[in-house]
């Protein structure tokens, strides 16, 4: 698991592209949270598992042995929301997919940050209302920043870059060091793109 500052959930999702849980998966879940546990599920393609008392260790094992991924829940950027890869998983990129989301998921920033990643134009992984979205344009990955789907002011993220496959993990990376660097006190990813401007952001691409 990320070393990245823990609260009391934990985040598990299967595989990145795997789109069902396995029973034994279930049931590893069932097992780690108790007959008494909370298992929340997220619009973000996730599970919130809290563990028992004292068994927080044990459960990551658990869980990681079932061969789910295990992410700490607190200020760390979340797995990547992906879409459903509807015209097969070369087409549509899980392998660039894979590749970013090991690259920033269960990074330390100043507040939780969501990045998203659909294969085409269409946007079912509703990239354009996300921190950081990715859209798979022909060879090439369109990368937008700063929208916000829910909250008092919702609104669409900007066009900042298209990057090849192999420029699409560094950028973002870059996008989030900076945003780790040089937020203000409580200052979400949307207005942090506000305050520094596209250029910048291009800049440290
Ligand atoms: S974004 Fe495109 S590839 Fe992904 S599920 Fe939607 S239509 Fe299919």
């Amino acid at each position: 698991m990320h070393p990245s500052k823990s609260t009391d959930r934990l985040i598990v999702t299967a595989p990145l592209g795997h789109k069902v849980f396995t029973g034994s998966q279930l049931a590893a879940v069932a097992q780690a949270a108790g007959p008494d546990g909370r298992v929340e599920t997220t619009p973000q393609q996730y599970l919130l598992v809290t563990p028992p008392p004292g068994r927080r260790g044990a459960v990551i094992e658990e869980l990681e042995a079932a061969g789910l991924l295990v992410y700490a829940s607190g200020p760390a950027i979340r797995p990547l929301r992906v879409c459903g890869m509807c015209k097969g998983p070369v087409v549509e990129g899980l392998p660039a997919a894979r590749a970013l989301n090991a690259a920033v998921v269960g990074r330390p920033v100043p507040l939780p940050l969501k990045v998203a990643y659909s294969g085409c134009p269409n946007g079912c992984a509703e990239p354009l209302i996300h921190d950081i979205g990715v859209i798979k344009e022909g060879d090439g990955y369109a990368v937008y920043v700063g929208g916000r789907g829910s909250g008092q002011e919702p609104r669409v993220g900007r066009h900042l870059a298209l990057v090849a496959e192999g420029e699409l993990p560094r950028l973002v990376e870059r996008l989030v060091g900076l945003y780790a660097a040089e937020a203000l006190g409580g200052e979400r990813f949307p207005a942090f793109v506000d305050r520094v401007g596209l250029e910048r952001l291009r800049a440290a691409g």
